[in-house]
């Protein structure tokens, strides 16, 4: 099976130990599952192997943007993570849930002052800088609030996370960061230390998102380490900070390589060590910031199937009660998803179908040419498996949809963390 956390019994799906027909029937579809245990799991995953593999500080960020619901901060907070943020409603979310704003670090590539003035008022940790602008910006409201504020600052170490051996360019060209190749990065570097309201803490890079190609971090940390060294003897400026950003890739389907989390982190924390010593430099703290793989695998959708429309000689379509407005991922992206017939499991799946949503838009596909079986009908429930990550974070209300309900499910209890949104609700800010 792709999810640990799926079983079958008599024909039906059980995600996380509980029945899934059971549970559509009790919150109704569409519903968005998350299974508390195996974000506790992945959380585990980098903790254990950083004290494996590393003897000096290293810690792990819960990048929000990837599921952001009040309920899952005091479950990042207990596994010991620490998280980013990007807007003033990820910090909003973080501060209502408890979450430690020291323990956070404010990334986007366009902070406003409103953004810096929050934060900052807020006691963030770190901002994580982007630009010469941003970095102005955060020394004058640092300046009228006393204080002198902890920052890194986003660098471009020209990686394109998929070939980049051929081609080194390629995330210069970025909205994100600055880039070292054009030597930007080091005069960014140079101003920002004749701030006096600014504590360059060290710096970071994130080279993408659903990376499988080992090595990619590895070369991040050895193009930032030298980085660093450059910076040392240039300026004499010690680094305290690398955050390598996340980006460790997820199985959606059998397709995609299975990731042994722990034997990437191992292989970053070789690299690492080995080129500190080779630059001979300090060894700086090492920050993650996994998002998707903290978050995607405990995560499931259930929908209830409409209409089934069998066109001959041309395809099937199979359309349920959601669609890209809270799943906009193949729309986007083309990204891959297993689909399950969660009360008929033990039939053949021997129909090919298109599997559908219901927003007015052609595009608004969920999965293509899902497998599933012929006597499938109107009132049954899919499963989309592995979507914890960037689907409740990325629901839109397109054709006036509501945002679907969230179900912790933990050993104990299924508990309702976000509740479905009313008809009044979606048109509460409407004068
Ligand atoms: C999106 C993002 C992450 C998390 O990426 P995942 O692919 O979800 O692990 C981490 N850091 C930054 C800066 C990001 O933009």
């Amino acid at each position: 099976m792709l999810c640990h956390n799926i079983t079958e019994e008599s024909g039906i799906l059980h995600f996380a130990g509980y029945d899934t027909a059971v549970l559509a029937e009790k919150y109704g579809t569409p519903v968005y599952l998350m299974d508390e245990k195996r974000i506790r799991e992945n959380c585990k995953t980098f903790n254990t192997a950083f004290s494996r593999y590393f003897h000096t500080p290293v810690k792990a960020l819960y990048a929000s943007k990837a599921c952001c619901i009040k309920a899952l901060y005091p479950i990042i907070k207990e596994e010991g993570l620490g998280i980013d943020v990007v807007s003033c409603g990820e910090i909003h979310t973080a501060l209502c849930a408890g979450f430690p704003l020291q323990d956070a670090f404010f990334h986007s590539n366009n902070k406003t002052d409103l953004d810096i003035a929050y934060a900052m008022e807020n006691g963030i940790g770190t901002f994580v800088v982007d630009s010469k602008e941003e970095a102005d910006a955060i020394q004058s409201q640092a300046e009228k609030l006393e204080k002198r504020q902890n920052i890194l600052l986003r660098i471009t170490p020209g990686i394109d996370p998929h070939t980049y051996e051929e081609v080194n360019t390629g995330m210069v060209d970025s909205k994100f960061g600055t880039a070292i190749e054009t030597g930007q990065a080091d005069e960014l570097v140079s101003h920002v230390l004749s701030l006096p309201h600014i504590h360059l803490l060290g710096f970071h890079c994130h080279v993408g998102s659903q990376v499988f190609d080992e090595d990619v971090l590895e070369k991040a940390t050895q193009v930032m380490l030298g980085f660093i060294s450059h910076i040392r003897k240039k300026y004499h400026y010690e680094a305290e900070v690398l955050d390598i950003g996340g980006g460790f890739g997820v199985r959606y389907s059998e397709k995609d390589p299975i990731v042994d989390l722990d034997a990437r982190i191992h292989s970053i924390a070789d690299v690492f060590y080995s080129t500190c010593e080779k630059l001979q430099i300090p060894c700086p703290k090492l920050y993650m910031e996994p998002g998707r793989s903290i978050v995607a695998d405990a995560g499931m959708t259930l929908y209830t199937v409409g209409s089934i429309k069998r066109i001959p000689g041309y395809r099937n379509y199979v359309s349920i009660d959601g669609g890209m407005s809270d799943n906009p991922r193949y729309a986007l992206y083309r990204s891959a998803y297993t689909c399950l017939p969660a009360r008929k499991m033990k039939e053949e799946r021997n129909m090919v179908a298109h599997l559908v949503g219901r927003c007015c838009e052609s595009g608004d596909i969920i999965q293509p040419d899902v497998p599933l079986p012929s006597s499938i009908q109107r009132g049954d429930v899919i499963a989309v498996c592995t979507t914890g990550a960037y689907n409740f974070s990325m629901a839109s209300h397109y054709n006036m949809l509501p945002v679907p309900p969230v179900v912790l499910l933990s050993e104990s209890e299924d508990r309702l963390i976000v509740k479905r949104e009313s008809l009044d609700e979606l048109i509460q800010n409407q004068l």
